[in-house]
This record gives C-alpha cells, sequence and structure tokens, in this order.
C-alpha cells in the first residue's frame, strides 16, 4: 500500500509514533494560538533567605489552555524551543516580569523584591537580546538591578565570547546572571570563572536525595564551596523538607526556594505570601 503512494513519500507505519506525531502538531498548533491570545500567566515561586526573609520570586510560566486545563512548562517549553515560539513567548514573560517589577517598586512592603526569569538558549542567542532586555528595563520603568536572568550551562558552552559579551553588556546596566540547574552541565571551573554570574543554583536533582545519598551530599557541599570560591551566591531550588535546608544551610547555602516554603503562586496569592511572611517577622512590634 505505502509503495503505490510512491518512493518519495515519507510515511510512519507504526501508528504509535503516527499518533506522537499527530499529539505534537495539535500541541503546536494550540501553542502558536495560546501566544497569540495570550492565554499564559507568570505564577511566582518566592525565593527564601535563611532567617525566612523572602528575597523575591522566580517567574514560572504556566500555561491553562481551553480543553487541554494546565499544560505543564516541561510539555510546551521545549515545543516552544522547537519552534521559535519561544521567542515572541520569552519576550512576554520578560514584559511581564518588568511590569511586574516596576509596580512592586512603588509599593513600600515590595520595593525591595527581585525577580529571576528563565531565559532559553534560542532567546539569548537572538543577536538583538542586549537590545530586547534593555528597552524591555526602559519601557516598564523595572530598575535593571532586581532583575535576574537564569540561564543553563548547556547554553553557555558554545561560542564563550558572544555569551561574555552579551552578559557583560546586560551585567553594565545591572541585570545579574544565575546558572540554573547547576551542577547538570559540563562548566570547568576556569570556564565558570570568566562568566560574570552573580549566583549558582543548585539542581533539585542533587537536592532531593541529599540526605540519603551521599554522594549528592558530596556534590552539594562541593557546589557550595565552589559557590564561594568565584564569589557567588548560591541558592538551593527543590528544597522540600526543614533537615535538607539544615543541611544546605550548615554547608553554606542561605538562599533556598522549594515546596518547604512555597510553591509558584499566582500574582495575589504571592503578594499575600510576602506580606504575611513581613508581618509576621515584624512580630510583637505590630501586636
Ligand atoms: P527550572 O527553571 O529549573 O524551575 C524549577 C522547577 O522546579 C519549576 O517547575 C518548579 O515549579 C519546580 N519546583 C520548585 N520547587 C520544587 C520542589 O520543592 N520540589 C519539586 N519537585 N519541584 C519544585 P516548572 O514550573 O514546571 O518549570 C519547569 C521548567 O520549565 C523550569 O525549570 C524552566 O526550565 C522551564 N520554564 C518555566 N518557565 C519558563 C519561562 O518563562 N521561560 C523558559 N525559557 N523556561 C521556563
Ligand atoms: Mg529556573
Ligand atoms: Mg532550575
Ligand atoms: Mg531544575
Amino acid at each position: 500500500q505505502a509503495k503505490s503512494e510512491g518512493r518519495n513519500m515519507v510515511r510512519f507505519f507504526d501508528p504509535q509514533m503516527q499518533s506522537v506525531v499527530n499529539q505534537r502538531a495539535a500541541l503546536e498548533t494550540d501553542l502558536r494560538e495560546a501566544v497569540q491570545t495570550e492565554q499564559f500567566e507568570l505564577h511566582y515561586q518566592p525565593q527564601i533567605a535563611a532567617g525566612g526573609r523572602v528575597l523575591g520570586a522566580e517567574a514560572l510560566l504556566r500555561w491553562t489552555h481551553g480543553r487541554r486545563g494546565a499544560v505543564s512548562p516541561a510539555d510546551f517549553i521545549p515545543l516552544a524551543e522547537d519552534t521559535g515560539l519561544i521567542l515572541p513567548l520569552g519576550t512576554w514573560v520578560l514584559e511581564t516580569a518588568c511590569a511586574q517589577l516596576a509596580l512592586w517598586a512603588g509599593q513600600p512592603e515590595l520595593t525591595d523584591l527581585a525577580l529571576s526569569v528563565n531565559v532559553s538558549a534560542r532567546q539569548f542567542r537572538q543577536v538583538d537580546f542586549v537590545e530586547l532586555v534593555l528597552d524591555i528595563l526602559a519601557r516598564s520603568g523595572a530598575r535593571p538591578g532586581r532583575l535576574k536572568l537564569e540561564l543553563t550551562e548547556s547554553m553557555l558552552v558554545a561560542d564563550v565570547e558572544a555569551v561574555i559579551a552579551t552578559m557583560n553588556a546586560l551585567k553594565a546596566h545591572g541585570v545579574g546572571f544565575s546558572l540554573d540547574d547547576f551542577g547538570t552541565g559540563y562548566s570547568s571551573l576556569s570556564y565558570l570563572k570568566r562568566l560574570p554570574l552573580e549566583q549558582l543554583k543548585i539542581d533539585q536533582g542533587f537536592v532531593r536525595d541529599l540526605l540519603t545519598d551521599p554522594n549528592d551530599a558530596a556534590i552539594a557541599k562541593m557546589l557550595i564551596a565552589l559557590a564561594a570560591t568565584l564569589g557567588l551566591t548560591v541558592i538551593a531550588e527543590g528544597v522540600e523538607t526543614e533537615a535538607q535546608r539544615d543541611f544546605l544551610a550548615s554547608q553554606g547555602c542561605l538562599c533556598y526556594q522549594g515546596y518547604l516554603f512555597s510553591r509558584a503562586l499566582a500574582l495575589c496569592r504571592f503578594e499575600e505570601f510576602v506580606k504575611t511572611q513581613r508581618s509576621l517577622a515584624a512580630g510583637p512590634a505590630l501586636a
């Protein structure tokens, strides 16, 4: 049957594979429409200092589709990257995050909050990425020093000089950089020290079994020591228990993000979280 359709026809005979291809095409159609009609929202996962103070948040993209419901970033981010849709989507994320920073700046209780924003490789490699970010900052009125861009190791290894130039151009305006999922890539020490980073973010894969897996504990210790050596701050992601937090603290990691403190929250719930935490910290003075 396939033969009668011609030699050059590409056909999938495996119905399961065909169905994967169809599902992906359908998701792409929906994603394209979602970008045009702005079906996205940013949620905010608190970043907490030892002692409990909320320093800011990581902005995490949420997509709720009419029929599909909530679609996980793990499912749509890779597709957005493959199709190039990450460019308009990433711009929307930056615009929304900066607009939010500007709004917080005007509220005394929230004025010092910082935001970490995930940037994908394809976005970062846009020729006009520096201008794009500076333009968004300028138009929003957000303070560049409150914006931190999360990069991953894999996106930094190609064309190191260009990467450093892009980072330096933004750093000159106050924008900070955090190395996300740290420990899962290939960065060498000599390479890392050349990057104008502000922060290393320990991947949750090392935090999860910190107390039961001696290898993970050793790696976490090493990453924290490495951050100190390089003069960088360090934050652990995926902190779910007090025991994990205490171990990290004992090694000198004093900044955390994870379900122990909070999941990513819709804007108004995040703001409530910050205000509640801060009024509790103010404690007896308010009572
Ligand atoms: P990531 O940047 O490493 O973000 C951390 C992920 O871990 C988030 O998943 C967060 O909800 C989850 N997480 C936080 N605390 C805990 C915890 O205590 N336990 C566990 N098990 N998980 C925790 P999420 O929101 O599903 O995002 C997944 C990934 O999608 C992100 O990983 C990031 O790579 C990507 N992503 C999310 N938003 C954006 C975006 O705006 N732009 C880009 N380019 N990528 C994004
Ligand atoms: Mg991240
Ligand atoms: Mg991460
Ligand atoms: Mg991660």
